[in-house]
């Protein structure tokens, strides 16, 4: 397994969900050709194959809170193994310094780079009420909690990536087409 790129898609402020990072991944496994893997998705599909974590992991995610990061490791790293591409695009993960460091000794994989989509709180949290993806977890209290793990977690992963400058922050407040632009901007010179 020699993956070439590693984006992991994240948020300031108040929260990486609803900051539109399933539709921009869906931008760029179109026009760049990497192989979409999203954490939360991962997971979902576990949860409901019935295994042994399935039902703790369903009772994680309506809670907001960090699957432990053994879980989220083992399937994304499955999820590489079995595809050919040497390109993905990780979204969602890591989640905080914890995930980071074990990905990263588990795996021996570091991120090329890390693009952080940064939104308000209010507009993820009008996206997050309006997508009606019939998620556990998009309900006025749960997206409340996910902002909170988002501040109190995930942004050390920000601040430990942007210390070795690895760190592309994009406006992600805007419409979804103005959006790809930006991140078309990140791409394009290194396809
Ligand atoms: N999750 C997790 N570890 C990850 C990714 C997701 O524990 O690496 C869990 C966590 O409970 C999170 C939920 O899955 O709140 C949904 O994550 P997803 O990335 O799908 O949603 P987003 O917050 O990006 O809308
Ligand atoms: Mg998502």
């Amino acid at each position: 397994m020699t993956p070439h790129l590693i984006v992991s898609y994240l948020t300031s402020r108040a929260g990486g969900p609803g900051s539109g990072k399933g539709t921009q991944c869906a931008n760029i496994v179109e026009h760049f050709g990497y192989t979409h893997l999203s954490a939360g998705d991962l997971l979902r599909a576990e949860a409901q194959s019935g295994s042994k974590n399935g039902t703790m992991i369903e009772n994680m995610m309506s809670e907001g809170v960090i699957v432990p990061s053994e879980i989220t490791i083992k399937l994304l790293e499955k999820a590489m193994l079995e595809n050919e591409n040497d390109k993905f695009l990780i979204d969602g993960f890591p989640r905080n310094e914890e995930n980071r460091a074990a990905f990263e000794s588990i795996t021996g994989i570091e991120p090329e780079f890390v693009l952080f989509f940064d939104c308000s709180e209010e507009e993820m949290e009008r996206r997050l009420l309006t997508r009606n993806q019939g998620r556990v977890d998009d309900n006025i209290d749960t997206i409340r909690k996910r902002f909170k793990v988002f501040l109190e977690s995930s942004l050390d992963v920000i601040n430990y990536y942007n210390s070795k400058g690895k760190v592309k922050k994009i406006d992600a407040g805007k419409p979804a087409g103005e959006v790809f632009e930006a991140v078309k901007a990140v791409f394009a010179p290194i396809r």
